[in-house]
């Protein structure tokens, strides 16, 4: 008798990395997805709509808190990069909207509010943010400004008196359109430097209209951003960004992120793949037992093995505190197309069941295509580790 299919992802079994603890923390946390997160998502993403009470529900999971445990108001453990990263896996297995949206606010905004902000900044905004209570958005890209936004930003910031005044316009901004606060990336008109500010909800000349017509991650809100003679204060100017090169150290966090959401994406695609296999029967047989099926599901398995030993090497250093800027952005670029290719697989072994949303891997095909794009493009994180390798810059 053969021995019983061994279902799981994690090939390696690299999630025993992790402490007892943190195995069951992890374990809690899969079980909360899988019953109150999860039987929202297809309905959502089909319909293109945020569940207003996403962050309600995500907020007992304890991610913020766990990132950001000195300015959570109840005791909790540090997470451990590795485990904030497990967590982020089991977020995007749920679904790739939901855990973008989740991200926006604790790595990009939450990001900003505690590298960006000084203490008293971090003070004022972080333990409602860390409890969900307020909800962050990241304004970075512009209409006529992605790859190059760093060197070109169009979105300017001119000083008066105690008070500065932004205009311009944003594009792409996730949760925007109902976040309680903002951070939005701006040229000071006096030095040229790109300065950070937190426009809270309802501050006159702020407009946010969601983008229409999404074909990946339809659930998430991204927003065109309008900001017209829109007044912030200089306590909200968030006061250690004085340069581009202080945004990029919060892009560096971001990519690693979403190298291990690439990885929880793709482990997903081959889960639901290799279910898919053992059950959908042609030519008398489950398809999962024919050579060419088979190659699929090992090449998909292989990608996910080689993507989970990236991150979670990346994840150590990390925890050590290096500087890894190039790092992150190879495993972003690499991550990425990992996915892609790995949800492409996915798809074409459902045949034309793979196109519709009933099975999982429509859903995960289309949401790659985001991911691949965002935090920067394949080519420019492409170009980051050219930079880094040669010494010799593509780009800037
Ligand atoms: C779903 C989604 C959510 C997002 N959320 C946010 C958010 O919350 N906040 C935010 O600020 N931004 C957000 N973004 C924006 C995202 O970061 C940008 O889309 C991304 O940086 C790429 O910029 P772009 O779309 O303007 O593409 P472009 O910069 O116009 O690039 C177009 C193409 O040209 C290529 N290219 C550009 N320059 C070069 C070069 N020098 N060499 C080779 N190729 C090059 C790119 O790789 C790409 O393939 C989001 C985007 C998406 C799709």
């Amino acid at each position: 008798m053969s021995k019983p299919a061994n279902t799981t992802s994690d090939f390696l079994d690299y999630a025993s990395l992790l402490s007892p603890e943190e195995q069951s923390e992890l374990k809690r946390i899969r079980e909360y997805l899988a019953t109150e997160i999860k039987p929202l998502a297809e309905k959502a993403w089909d319909a293109s709509e945020f569940p207003k009470d996403l962050f309600k529900k995500l907020a007992p999971l304890g991610t913020a808190a766990g990132s950001y445990p000195e300015y959570s108001r109840v005791q909790v453990t540090p997470h451990s990069e590795l485990l904030a990263g497990f967590i982020r896996i089991e977020m995007n297995k749920t679904d790739p909207s939901f855990a973008v949206a989740a991200g926006v606010h604790t790595g990009l905004a939450m990001g900003s509010v505690a590298g960006g902000g000084d203490e008293e900044q971090r003070q004022r905004w972080l333990p409602d943010m860390v409890d969900m209570s307020l909800i962050g958005a990241f304004g970075l890209t512009e209409p006529e400004g992605g790859s190059d936004v760093s060197g070109g930003m169009r979105t300017t910031a001119t000083r008066d008196g105690d008070e500065w005044v932004l205009n311009g316009a944003k594009r792409w901004i996730g949760n925007a359109t109902f976040a309680d606060l903002v951070v939005v990336y701006a040229r000071d008109t006096a030095d040229d430097q790109v300065k950070a500010f937190v426009v809270e909800k309802g501050t006159e000349g702020f407009h946010a209209e969601k983008i229409q017509g999404k074909i990946s991650l339809r659930t998430v809100e991204n927003a065109d951003l309008t900001l017209t003679n829109v007044r912030v204060p200089e306590k909200n100017r968030l006061q250690n960004i004085n340069g581009f090169r202080d945004v990029a150290k919060i892009l560096r966090d971001t990519r690693g992120d979403v190298a291990w959401q690439a990885t929880g994406v793709a482990m997903r695609a081959y889960e639901v793949a290799r279910e898919y296999a053992t059950t959908r029967v042609q030519f008398g047989k489950p398809i999962g037992g024919f050579q060419m099926i088979q190659d699929l599901l090992v090449k998909m398995l292989s990608n996910v093995t080689a993507m989970l030993g990236m991150v979670i090497r990346l994840g150590q250093l990390a925890e050590n505190k290096e500087d890894t800027s190039a790092q992150a952005a190879l495993a972003k670029a690499f991550c990425t197309t990992r996915m892609r290719e790995t949800v492409a697989w996915g798809r074409e072994l459902f045949g034309g069941n793979g196109i519709v949303l009933e099975y999982e891997i429509a859903k995960l095909f289309a949401d790659a295509e985001a991911i691949y794009s965002f935090e920067g493009s394949r080519e420019m994180n492409t170009l980051i580790v050219g930079k880094n390798i040669t010494g010799l810059s593509a780009f800037a």
